[in-house]
This record gives C-alpha cells, sequence and structure tokens, in this order.
C-alpha cells in the first residue's frame, strides 16, 4: 500500500526512480591500467589515457565487463550480448576528455528486478537497466578561497549505473531499495558499496501526484550518498512540490542538491536533455560483443544471493523471516551465522534444524544487539564464530543453562575468551547431579511447607515459585530439566 501525504487540498503520492552510480570493485579502471583504489595521494594513479593526452586510446578492461554481467544476472536482468560506448559530451575542468564514454543506446544489462521488503510486506521495484561509464574527476573547491584543484584519480576509474523504474511511492521503500541493492552487490562483490567513500551514489528523482493521476513532473535530486540523506531529500522534495502545486504553481523539471546541513533541495541547473550531451559511438572502441557461453560460466562465479538465503533459512532451518531476514541483510552476518550452525552442528551432533532457530535468536539479538551497542560491526566482533559455537555447544550439551550462557557471553565480549575457560574460571558448570539437586528440592519444599500444601490443593501456577527458589539456591546452575522433573516427582508424591 502507498503511503499518501497529507496536502492542505487532499492527499498525494509520491513517486520515486532512481539511478545508483555503483563503483565497480577492480584494480584498474575502465579503460586504462592505472589503479582505482580509493583515497590516494591527489593525481597519483593517472594514466596518460585517464588525462586525455592526445592519441591515448582506451583499451576495455575484462574485470568490468565481467562484473556488470555478475551484477545484471543478480539483479535477474537480460544481459545484451550487444553494447555499445558511446561519448556523452560536456565541458568541465575535471573531465579532460571533453567527454565521458558511458553506454547509451545500447546499454549492457536490460531489465531486471529488486524484491524490496518495507513493513512486512515485499514489493518489486523494476530495473529499467544497467550501464558502464567512467567517473570524472573531482574539482576541489575548498582548499583556497580563489582557486580549484583538480583530482583526476577518479577519471576513469569504471562505474555501474543502475536505473531503476519509477516504481517506488515513500522514502521507506527508496530507502529500503538503496539498502536491498547494497547488499546484493556486496554479496557478489561487483561494488564495496562503501557510500562514505562514495563508492556508491544516487541520483533520486522525485514526482508528486493525486492518487491514480498520471506520472507527475520530476525533480532529480543529484549525488545522495547515505539512506538518511535520501530519506529526508525525498520528504522535502515532496513537500516542496506539493505546496508549490497547491499554491496554483507548477514544478519546473530540473536539477536539485540536497543540502544535508540545512536538511533541504535547492535548485542547482535546469534539466539537461539527451541531445544537449550530443551523445554519438565512441569512434575508438568497438561495439561490444559477448559470447552466451562466455556470459554462463560467468553466471557459475555468482554466489547465494541474500532473497535465496533467506528463503532457506525459513525452508531448511526453520528460522523465522524475521530473523532470517536479519542474518542475510550482510554477507558478513550471513556468515558468521553459518559458520557458527556449522561447527555446532559438526561438534554436538545434532541436525542443523534442531538447534538453528537457537543460534539465529542468539546471533540476531544478543551478539547483534552487543555489537550494535558497542559500534562494531560483525568484522570485528570480539566474539569468534569459534567461540560462539563452543558457548552454543555447552548450552546444547546441558553444561550450562541459557541464563549462565548470558552471564558467560558477557564476559566473552569483554575479554574474547573461549567459554569453557570462563565456565571453569567462574565456577559455572551446571549442577546436573540429581543427589545434589534433590537435596535442594527437600530444602526448599521444607521451607515453604505452607506453600506445598497450596500447591497440592490444586494451585499449580505455584510450580514456577519452586522451580525459581531451588535456581536461585543454585546461583542459576541447577539443570532446569532435571529440576522440573525431580520437583514433579517429590510435589506428587
Ligand atoms: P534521465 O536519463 O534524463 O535522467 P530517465 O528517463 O532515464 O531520465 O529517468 C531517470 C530516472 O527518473 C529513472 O530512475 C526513472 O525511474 C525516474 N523517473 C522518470 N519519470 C519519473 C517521474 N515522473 N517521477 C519520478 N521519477 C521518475
Ligand atoms: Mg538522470
Amino acid at each position: 500500500m502507498a503511503k499518501l501525504i497529507e496536502g492542505a487540498t487532499g492527499r498525494w503520492e509520491v513517486v520515486i526512480g532512481m539511478e545508483v552510480h555503483a563503483q565497480v570493485s577492480s584494480n584498474a579502471k575502465l579503460f586504462s591500467g592505472a589503479s582505482a583504489t580509493y583515497g590516494a595521494e591527489p593525481n597519483s594513479q593517472v594514466s596518460f589515457v585517464d588525462a586525455a593526452m592526445p592519441g591515448m586510446l582506451p583499451v576495455i578492461n575484462e574485470e568490468c565487463i565481467r562484473q556488470a554481467v555478475r551484477t545484471g544476472l543478480a539483479l535477474g536482468a537480460e544481459i545484451n550480448l550487444y553494447s555499445v560506448f558511446d561519448r556523452k559530451n560536456y565541458f568541465y575542468a575535471d573531465l579532460p576528455q571533453g567527454y565521458q564514454i558511458s553506454q547509451f543506446k545500447h546499454p549492457i544489462v536490460g531489465h531486471g528486478r529488486v524484491t524490496i521488503e518495507v513493513e512486512g510486506e515485499s514489493r518489486e521495484v523494476g530495473i529499467t537497466r544497467l550501464h558502464l561509464e567512467q567517473d570524472a574527476g573531482k574539482s576541489l573547491h575548498d582548499q583556497h578561497p580563489s582557486l580549484t584543484y583538480v583530482d583526476l584519480n577518479r577519471s576513469g576509474v569504471a562505474l555501474m549505473e543502475i536505473v531503476s523504474e519509477p516504481d517506488m511511492r515513500s522514502s521507506e521503500e527508496a530507502g529500503a531499495y538503496l539498502k536491498k541493492l547494497r547488499t546484493i552487490l556486496r554479496y557478489i562483490g561487483s561494488c564495496d558499496g562503501n557510500m562514505e567513500e562514495g563508492s556508491m551514489r544516487a541520483d533520486v528523482n522525485v514526482s508528486v501526484r493525486r492518487p491514480g493521476e498520471p506520472l507527475g513532473t520530476r525533480c532529480e535530486i543529484k549525488n545522495v550518498n547515505s539512506v538518511r540523506f535520501l530519506q529526508q531529500a525525498i520528504e522535502y522534495e515532496a513537500r516542496r512540490q506539493i505546496d508549490i502545486i497547491e499554491d496554483g504553481g507548477k514544478i519546473d523539471q530540473e536539477t536539485r542538491l540536497f543540502d544535508a546541513a540545512k536538511g533541504e533541495t535547492r535548485s542547482m541547473r535546469s534539466k539537461e536533455e539527451a541531445h544537449d550531451y550530443r551523445y554519438f559511438p565512441d569512434p575508438d572502441l568497438l561495439p561490444l560483443k559477448l559470447a552466451q557461453a562466455w556470459v554462463d560460466e560467468v553466471a557459475k562465479t555468482l554466489p547465494e544471493l541474500p532473497d535465496a538465503k533467506r528463503d532457506r533459512f525459513v525452508a531448511d532451518l526453520g528460522l523465522t523471516p524475521y530473523n532470517a531476514s536479519v542474518l542475510v541483510a550482510e554477507k558478513e552476518s550471513a556468515a558468521y551465522f553459518e559458520a557458527v550452525l556449522a561447527e555446532l552442528t559438526a561438534v554436538s551432533g545434532k541436525p542443523a534444524r534442531e538447534v538453528a532457530t537457537q543460534v539465529a535468536n542468539w546471533v540476531a539479538g544478543d551478539l547483534f544487539g552487543a555489537l550494535n551497542k558497542a559500534g562494531k560491526s560483525i568484522e570485528n566482533s570480539p566474539v569468534s564464530a569459534h567461540n560462539f559455537a563452543q558457548l552454543q555447544k555447552l548450552m546444547v550439551d546441558g553444561q550450562i543453562s541459557g541464563r549462565i550462557a548470558k552471564e558467560v557471553f558477557e564476559h566473552m565480549l569483554a575479554t574474547g575468551d573461549e567459554p569453557a575457560k570462563i565456565v571453569a574460571e567462574k565456577g559455572l558448570v551446571q549442577v546436573s547431579d540429581s543427589a545434589a539437586i534433590a537435596a535442594i528440592i527437600d530444602e526448599v519444599l521444607a521451607e515453604n511447607a505452607d506453600k506445598v500444601a497450596e500447591y497440592r490443593s490444586g494451585k499449580d501456577k505455584l510450580f514456577g515459585f519452586f522451580v525459581g527458589q531451588v535456581m536461585k539456591k543454585t546461583q542459576g546452575k541447577a539443570n532446569p530439566q532435571l529440576v522440573n522433573e525431580a520437583l514433579k516427582a517429590k510435589l506428587a508424591g
């Protein structure tokens, strides 16, 4: 269901389409051998091709093609065996060629889709196309009041531009789409998804209309580099457009910028049209022709994708859809969960399905909660997957109770120690000695003769009270199952 926005004269629907620029994870640039790594000294990674020295010729980097094709396949898209590189002509100081090489009429990837989930409901967002293009250099305006510096390290770096259909209907859906796209790219390793470093940037197109009416005129907000800014920009922009239309004005199609400090969008330039760029096929590059057999080989390099993994976690392991979604949201968390489960099933001899829910609850709940609180990611978790599996095993084997496990886990977070060591040092081993437990039960029943009488005359609810007393006397170390059985027997007798 689309979320409608209240205006002064009725309700409005926001319509959103996105163009995401994702930097291809490759060592070298799209048409040169210069390094594409982030953070180098300005102008230290610039070949003659990237600086547009006269007479230099572009040579295509096969790895970038491969990654674009893998991405297309991961988006369930058509792979175009024939594609063409064009020149998009414009002048700017950080574009020494005077044109950007990009794919216009014949992109390498056609229609595909991304499934998003918002408030438990899933929806499909159509992908219009994915094409390859070069990045431009970077103009630095802030170093000196009257000078602009140019850094060409990015010049020629390979980008995938992923264009969506105008299928999103709220800022939440747009945020979910950007996150999901990032997850997919990171799963397959075609882009590192690092938005702070600019590896992923979104141009977001926003329009508003009365529900059921044709699409309104859109504005495009350029270069949004976080999910939070994306959502803020959309909300501000939708409201701005609604106010203009309700005041009797009309929307000018234009390109706008999001000012994160002020939380608003402002006009940058009127919208340029394709013909302004005089696109034409780059005469230095032949059309790109791929063999279907090569595409089929590339397809074999795709890992299990997040949606498939989530469905498998639910169907085969019996996880809740919620836990499964949380676990697959980052490829590293899914890998952690799977590593723990694999080790636990190996050392405990239990089938995966029997222990998966316990592990999922612990990873998605206790571990992620603790990491969140500490501002850490799973890659630098103080608790290794091996130690985590060992902790689960102590529980599965009945050596410690769930309550004690939480205590051990706190120590593991603080020290990174193995659980067995913590349990031994702190004397936390579960009491499974029936005679010892029976003795404690006798004590508890003797101290609470009145309650025993009440229980025996039908007040069943008191059972939990007796369990609690036994646990208290053993500092939580009594084996709960044995306590339950022994108590039932004694109370009955
Ligand atoms: P351009 O290349 O000029 O930016 P496109 O037609 O390729 O234009 O569309 C760019 C993006 O704008 C796409 O993601 C598309 O979904 C989105 N879009 C198109 N029309 C609208 C609209 N009326 N409202 C919101 N987004 C739109
Ligand atoms: Mg555009």
